[in-house]
């Protein structure tokens, strides 16, 4: 397969994220630039509409490891069955998430070669893929190739960095199928719990964010039964986020939240955008009553268009922001959702 782009579609159950086909536009620029042909790489239990998919996105050769075994995603015996076919690439892109950083990882210990995750923009030198990303909580972009000649580089590609290729219906194929052996698994999924708030923030295209401004709002009355401080505190911070829910809604969008919001028991963890909470792209980031803490930014500051609402006229989030509005997010936030309900025809 020398010469080739190989795409690992990354799935959950047979349920492909939008990263999986966004690898498919990376694929498509890295293929022109090299003068190769796109590959995918399905490996599942009841997958062949994914190989299905695969040829759609612009695969000339899909190859399909199906067997019941490999129903759950294991990194160990994924990277068994993977392994021969990513040998033969040139470049293997992954779709960036918990399953393919350790399944990369993996295949790249075990081929003797560089994997580069979290991967936002590609450049080409010669034959060699220099990829660009960001470090130290967003400050520095690192641009960095694989240096293992003759070797597959293998790269993963943060969500929503790269735009999906057009699916061409009409495209179908045959896949081949590849030997998936289950020997190599040494875990076993006991069972699966649905955490708690789960969102999906990665994938989001709008997300409107609250922090610690949410909850600022002195001349909001609680209820006679609440009295403690902290539950005032929480309860003013939930009206605030109610805000931010109404205009996420009428955007169609996901909400997020600072961690300073979610440690003061605002809003679950889940939420939380930043170092140490989801790192997101979305096309429109709307900042309530957050500062722009380096730390908060690292988690968004890859985001196509930020807009911030703040009091302060010198909040650092403004630095970042193509729109901001200096004003109080309780008199911003509700006529705002209203003009854009009644634009969006949403009334
Ligand atoms: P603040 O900094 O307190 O800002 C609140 C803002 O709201 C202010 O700018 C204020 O002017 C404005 N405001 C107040 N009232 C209103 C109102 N009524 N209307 C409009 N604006 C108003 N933070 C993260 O977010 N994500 C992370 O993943 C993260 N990881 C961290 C990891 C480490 C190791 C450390 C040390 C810190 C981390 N932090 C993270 C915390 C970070 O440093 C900041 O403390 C946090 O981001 C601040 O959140 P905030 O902007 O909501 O609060």
């Amino acid at each position: 397969m020398a010469g080739k782009v190989l795409v690992y579609v990354d799935h959950f159950r047979g349920q492909a994220p939008p990263g999986t086909w966004e690898a498919f536009g990376a694929a498509v620029r890295i293929a022109e630039a090299l003068g190769g042909t796109i590959a995918a790489l399905v490996i599942g239990h009841g997958v062949p509409s994914l190989a299905d998919q695969a040829f759609t996105y612009g695969a000339a050769e899909v190859f399909l490891g199906d067997s019941e075994a490999f129903e759950d995603f294991r990194a160990e015996g994924y990277a068994d069955a993977a392994r021969s076919t990513v040998q033969q690439a040139d470049v293997v892109v992954f779709p960036d998430s918990v399953r393919t950083r350790d399944l990369a990882g993996m295949l790249a210990a075990d081929l003797d070669t560089g994997f580069v995750p979290d991967v936002t923009a590609l450049e080409f030198e010669g034959g060699t893929l220099l990829a660009t990303r960001p470090i130290y909580a967003g400050k520095l972009l690192s641009r960095v190739k694989v240096a293992a000649p003759g070797k597959p580089q293998l790269v993963s590609l943060r969500s929503r960095a790269f735009n999906a290729p057009m699916a061409d219906l009409g495209r179908t194929g045959e896949p081949t199928a590849i030997e998936v052996d289950s020997a190599g698994f040494k875990t076993e999924v006991v069972a699966y719990r649905e955490s708690e708030g789960g969102v999906s923030l990665t994938d989001a295209a709008v997300i409107v964010s609250g922090g610690r401004g949410v909850s600022n709002n002195p001349s909001l009355e609680p209820p006679a039964d609440i009295a403690d401080e902290k539950e005032i505190e929480i309860w003013r911070a939930h009206q605030g986020f109610k805000l931010v829910q109404d205009l996420a809604a009428v955007l169609g969008g996901a909400v997020g939240a600072s961690r300073a919001a979610v440690d003061g028991g605002y809003i679950p963890y889940a939420h939380q955008v930043g170092q140490t909470g989801k790192v997101v792209s979305p096309d429109l980031y709307i900042a309530c009553g957050i500062s722009g803490a380096i730390q908060h930014l690292a988690g968004m500051r890859t985001a196509k268009n930020i807009v911030a609402i703040n009091t302060d006229p010198d909040a650092p989030i403004f630095k970042l922001s193509r729109f901001g509005v200096v004003g109080d997010l309780y008199k911003v936030l509700p006529p705002l959702t209203e003009a854009l309900r009644a634009r969006l025809g949403k009334g």
